[in-house]
C-alpha cells in the first residue's frame, strides 16, 4: 500500500445536510407554541407544519394524498390495514428486506409469503406469478437502497391478478422510475423520516395514496379513529367510524421533516455525481459486476453495489478497502427474513393471531433459508459503497483509485 490514507468520509444523508432551514421551522413551531398537529392557541390558523409537509409530499411525489405519521413502520400497519388486510390473507414481500416489511403484515394478522430477489437487489417480478394463491391480497415492492423497481411491469403483473401494489419507499425518497417518482405508482406507498433515510426528521413516516377510500382509513387508523375536519375538507368520509390506533406525527418533526423534504433534490444529485465518478473509473475490473439498477436515470445514488462473481473474494476485498478508510460493507439493515427471530419462532404478541399457527412443521417450506437460493447466492456475492453528502469529488476518486489498487491485489 503506496498512497496515503485519505481521513475516512463521513457516511450519511439528510441529517448532515441540516441547517438554518431546518432550524428556522423548527424555531417557528417553538415560537409560536404549537407542537400539536391540528390544533393551537389560535382557532383561526391551524398549525402548517404538518398540513404543508403533506401538501409539498403530494406535489413532489404527484399523488394526491398524503398522510403523516410517527414513522415508516407505523405506515407500514396502517397502509396494509388500510387496503384491509387481515386474517387469511397472504402478502408476497421480498426475503431480502428490512424487520417491519415483514412485521407489519404480521401484526396485521396477515401472512407474509416470502419471495426472491433478482440481481437489481429488489423483487424478482416473476415471483409474483410463482407464488400467488387465492388467499394473496397484496405485493409489497420494496425499493431498496435508492434504487426503483420496474414499477410498470409488477403494476401491470399484480393487477392482471386483482392484486394491490404497496411500495415501500423508505430507503428511497426521491428515486424515480422513467421519471416518475416511486410512490406515485403502486396503490398504496409508505416513506419514512428516520435518521438512516435520504432525509430525515430522526423518526417520521408517510403514507402516499391516489385512492379517497384508502387515505379515510389510513387517516382514522392513525388518529383513534377519528376524521376531523381537516381531512374531510380533503376527502368527504364514507367510512363507518373503526377503532384506529394513534400515530400522529408533531409539528416538530414535521417542520424538520419538511426543509429535509425540499433538499431531496439537492442530495440525490450530489450522491449521483459522487457515484458516476466512482463507477467510471471501476468499470470493466475483471470479476466485478454492478447491480443492475432498471432506470439508471431514476437512481438515488447513494450506495452503488458492486457484485463479485467469486464470492470467497468478497471478504479479503473488504477487508483490505476498510484497511484504506474506505466505507464499504457486505451487509445493510437488510437480512434474509427466513433469519430473524419473529420468522424462526413464528410468534406474535398473541398465538391465535399468529399467520403461521396453521402450519403443521414450522419451519414451513418459503420460510427456510434452503428455499431462497436465488437470494443466498446474490447476497453472499455483494459489496455495498456507501456514498454521503459530506462525501467530496476527491472522496470519489481516492474510492475508485484504492478499489482498483485492492482489485489488483486480491485478483492479481
Ligand atoms: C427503515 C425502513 C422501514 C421502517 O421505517 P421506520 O421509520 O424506521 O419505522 C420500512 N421499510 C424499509 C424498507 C425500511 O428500510
Amino acid at each position: 500500500m503506496s498512497a496515503t490514507l485519505r481521513p475516512r468520509p463521513v457516511p450519511g444523508l439528510g441529517c448532515n445536510a441540516y441547517g438554518k432551514e431546518e432550524e428556522e421551522l423548527v424555531l417557528d413551531v417553538l415560537r409560536r407554541k404549537e407542537p400539536f398537529r391540528y390544533y393551537g392557541l389560535n382557532p383561526q390558523s391551524p398549525p402548517p407544519m404538518v398540513a404543508t409537509l403533506e401538501k409539498e409530499m403530494c406535489a413532489f411525489i404527484g399523488t394526491d394524498y398524503a398522510l403523516a405519521v410517527s414513522s415508516g413502520t407505523a405506515a407500514l400497519e396502517v397502509a396494509y390495514a388500510a387496503i384491509g388486510l387481515g386474517p387469511g390473507d397472504e402478502v408476497i414481500v421480498p426475503a431480502w428486506s428490512w424487520v417491519s416489511c415483514v412485521t407489519a403484515i404480521m401484526r396485521v394478522g396477515a401472512r407474509p409469503v416470502f419471495c426472491e430477489i433478482d440481481d437489481t437487489l429488489n423483487i424478482d417480478p416473476a415471483e409474483i406469478d410463482r407464488l400467488i394463491t387465492p388467499n394473496t391480497k397484496a405485493v409489497s415492492v420494496i425499493h431498496y437502497q435508492g434504487v426503483a423497481s420496474p414499477m410498470d411491469e409488477i403494476v401491470h403483473a399484480a393487477h392482471r391478478k386483482g392484486l394491490f401494489v404497496v411500495e415501500d419507499c423508505a430507503q428511497s425518497l426521491g428515486a424515480t422510475y422513467r421519471g416518475r417518482q416511486i410512490g406515485s405508482w403502486g396503490d398504496v406507498a409508505i416513506f419514512s423520516f428516520q435518521y438512516n433515510k435520504t432525509a430525515t426528521c430522526g423518526e417520521g413516516g408517510m403514507v402516499v395514496t391516489r385512492d379517497q377510500r384508502i387515505y379515510e382509513r389510513a387517516v382514522r387508523l392513525h388518529d383513534l379513529g377519528n376524521y376531523r375536519p381537516f381531512h374531510a375538507a380533503i376527502v368527504t368520509p364514507r367510512e363507518p367510524a373503526f377503532a384506529g390506533g394513534q400515530f400522529r406525527m408533531s409539528e416538530l418533526a414535521a417542520a424538520v421533516a419538511l426543509a429535509q423534504l425540499r433538499k431531496i433534490p439537492a442530495i440525490k444529485a450530489h450522491c449521483r455525481a459522487v457515484q458516476a465518478r466512482v463507477l467510471a473509473k471501476i468499470a470493466g475490473l475483471e470479476g466485478i459486476g454492478v447491480r443492475r439498477v432498471p432506470d439508471p436515470e431514476g437512481d438515488f445514488g447513494f450506495e452503488p453495489y458492486l457484485l463479485f462473481a467469486d464470492p470467497a473474494k468478497v471478504a479479503p476485498f473488504q477487508e483490505k478497502l476498510n484497511a484504506r478508510n474506505v466505507n464499504c460493507g457486505a451487509r445493510t439493515g437488510s437480512y434474509g427474513q427466513y433469519n430473524r427471530e419473529y420468522v424462526k419462532t413464528g410468534q406474535v404478541h398473541h398465538p391465535a393471531l399468529s399467520p403461521f399457527k396453521d402450519f403443521k412443521e414450522w419451519p414451513a417450506p418459503g420460510y427456510r433459508a434452503v428455499d431462497f437460493p436465488k437470494t443466498e447466492a446474490l447476497t453472499s456475492r455483494w459489496m455495498a459503497l456507501p456514498i454521503g453528502w459530506l462525501y467530496t469529488m476527491e472522496d470519489a476518486d481516492y474510492i475508485a483509485d484504492a478499489i482498483v489498487a485492492v482489485h489488483a491485489e486480491v485478483f492479481g
